[in-house]
């Protein structure tokens, strides 16, 4: 289980899609899919921190990689 939270632009490198509020999980995988917007800041396996949209954010959550918003904090 990963750490995640609601989405905050300075947790992700400066000049990245992630920072600027785009979704950073469809964009290394499936951009068809992507509802756009950020709204979860999630750390992946190797520790860095990416961002997802409402629908990257109900797979990750489904698939066990991070908790549900506003639990576990
Ligand atoms: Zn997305």
């Amino acid at each position: 289980m990963n750490l995640s939270q609601v989405y905050d632009s300075e947790l992700h490198e400066a000049g990245s899609p992630a920072a600027q509020g785009q979704c950073s999980h469809h964009a290394a995988e499936d951009a068809g899919t992507c509802a756009g917007e950020a709204v979860v800041s999630f750390q992946d396996r190797d520790g860095r921190w990416q961002s997802g949209c409402t629908l990257a954010l109900e797979t990750l959550v489904e698939k066990g990689d991070i908790e549900p918003l506003g639990q576990g904090a």
